[in-house]
């Protein structure tokens, strides 16, 4: 089957790495004309790239400058602050368009499911990820609180100005950042592009003791080594780790032989544990085979119950019974992120992921004609930024799969998606608006000694978007 003249029209919904890089895949083909317009919610660009990756890794964070390029090529356009679902619904816009592909991402957190989980003190890291990053939504603007439960920057600043002891759970990279950002001083922070009130609340924050928790052994743990070794060389820090935590069992070296990563980590792991404290005056403290069971506190956290574990003949982690308290007044629970159902779009609740076959995406049984999804709404919350590439190669090489066999089919929608806008009052913010943005993010920076500052409020990244915006 030959393919249409007229471009396909493809909207991608989500402007994060995922989203991007399927932009990307899609322009890699000079068969198909295409129209690729990368929808997202917020203002600017670049998802997770911004608002996950933490501030103080600047060569991953320096990924947007590829992911910018893919925005600016002449067959993509970005439509910031067009909300899917809201502003449009979804079969609007899958009525304006050919062929919608999801890749928004897993924007909400697990839990632990234990008593206390909810007490002030008890936080989700990807809260406390979106605060240090400057998302919108944790920084409110002034005269909007936060008011729907969720913490807002305040409330952060308060906690970790008045803990000294906190307590990570999780041992993957997430828990990584959370530890580190947590334990560096606001001098060691200056040189990252973090909110000016964010950078604030690190030069008056009181945390001298972090203790991350493995449920597992530390053969099981989800780091990359290049992050895990980064925890040892912070300075002024100790880390601290039991001895004993290293005799692995029969199937952790089981693990430790067929996994490269998880030899690696283990092997960092025995000379902090070989090394001597110096006395430095804050310390990390990795904990494996421990489990939270209970967060303590009236008001707020005061300790966290752990049990120790192991794990059973059929592979679970069970409690053995040995129980004791870390006092700790902040818990950050880093224990993975996790898909939210997007109004009309298909959802697994037992997964959290869009349900699909290599990309198409299933509603009803069988495969809509023009939905595809890509991402961590696809396979989950894993992997790097980079495993979105080839997911989204994936996705994007069964949409023009069928393309070719004519089941999307080409409407002539050139303009439409921009007619319902207008007719609703929408003007989305494109590539421009982003330049302004970035520019003024660059000079608010200078003007303070720095490289660069984010800018976490909505009604600022949209003053700042203005054509006439002279910056600060
Ligand atoms: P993750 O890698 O899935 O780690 C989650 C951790 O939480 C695991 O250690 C898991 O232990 C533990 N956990 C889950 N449920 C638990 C419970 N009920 N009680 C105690 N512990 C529990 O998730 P993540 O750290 O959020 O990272 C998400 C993805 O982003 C990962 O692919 C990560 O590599 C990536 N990322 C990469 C970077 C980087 O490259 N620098 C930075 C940040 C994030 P079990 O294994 O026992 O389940």
């Amino acid at each position: 089957m030959t393919v249409a003249e007229t471009p396909y029209v493809i909207a991608i919904v989500g402007a994060g790495p995922s989203g991007i890089y399927a932009a990307e895949a899609l322009i890699q083909q000079a068969e198909v004309p295409l129209e690729i317009v990368v929808i997202d919610r917020l203002p600017v660009p670049f998802g997770l790239v911004r608002y996950g990756v933490a501030p103080d890794h600047e060569s991953i964070r320096s990924i947007r400058n590829t992911l910018e390029r893919t925005l600016e090529r002449p067959e993509v356009r970005f439509y910031g602050d067009v909300s899917i679902g809201s502003d449009l619904k979804i079969e609007e816009l899958r009525d304006v368009v050919d062929a919608v592909i999801y890749a928004y991402g897993a924007g909400s957190d697990r839990r632990l499911g234990i008593e206390g989980e909810d007490l002030r003190g008890s936080i989700a890291a990807p809260e406390f990820v979106a605060w240090y990053c400057g998302h919108p939504d944790v920084h409110p603007d002034l005269e909007q609180p936060g008011g729907d439960g969720h913490l807002v920057a305040t409330d952060i600043d308060e906690l970790i100005s008045t803990a000294s002891q906190a307590v990570v759970v999780g041992v993957g990279n997430v828990a990584l950042d959370v530890a580190r950002v947590l334990i560096k001083s606001a001098p060691e922070l200056i040189e990252t592009d973090m909110p000016d009130d964010v950078l604030e609340s690190h030069g008056h924050k009181g945390i001298r003791e972090v203790h991350i928790l493995g449920r597992r052994g530390p053969a099981y743990t989800s780091f990359t080594t290049k992050e895990l070794r980064e925890l040892g060389q912070l300075p002024d820090v100790d880390v601290v780790m039991a001895v004993d935590d290293l005799d692995l069992d029969e199937s952790s070296r089981a693990v430790v032989a067929r996994d490269k990563v998880a030899a690696r980590n283990v092997a960092v792991m025995r000379e902090w544990a070989d090394r001597k404290p110096t006395g430095a005056g804050k310390r990390i403290y990795l904990h494996f085979w421990t489990r939270p069971t209970r967060i303590l506190g009236s008001a707020r956290v005061a300790a966290v119950q752990v049990e120790r574990t192991a794990i059973n003949t059929d592979g679970y982690v069970v409690g053995v019974g040995d129980t004791r308290d870390i006092p700790a007044q902040l818990v950050v629970r880093a224990v993975g992120y996790r898909g939210r159902p997007l109004a009309g779009v298909p959802y697994d609740e037992s997964t959290g992921r869009v349900p699909h076959a290599e990309g198409r995406v299933i509603r009803d049984h069988s495969f809509a004609a023009d939905e595809y999804v890509t991402g961590w709404i696809k396979r989950g919350p894993t992997g790097v930024i980079g495993t979105n590439k080839s997911d989204a190669v994936e996705t994007v090489t069964s949409l023009l799969a069928d393309i070719h066999d004519g089941a999307v089919v080409a409407h002539g929608r050139s303009g439409d998606l921009d007619r319902l806008l207008a007719e609703r009052g929408i003007s989305p913010l494109g590539m421009p608006a982003w330049h302004r943005i970035d520019a003024a993010e660059i000079e608010l920076g200078r003007s303070r000694g720095r490289r660069r500052t984010t800018l976490a409020h909505r009604q600022e990244l949209l003053a700042a978007a203005e054509d006439d915006h002279q910056p600060a």
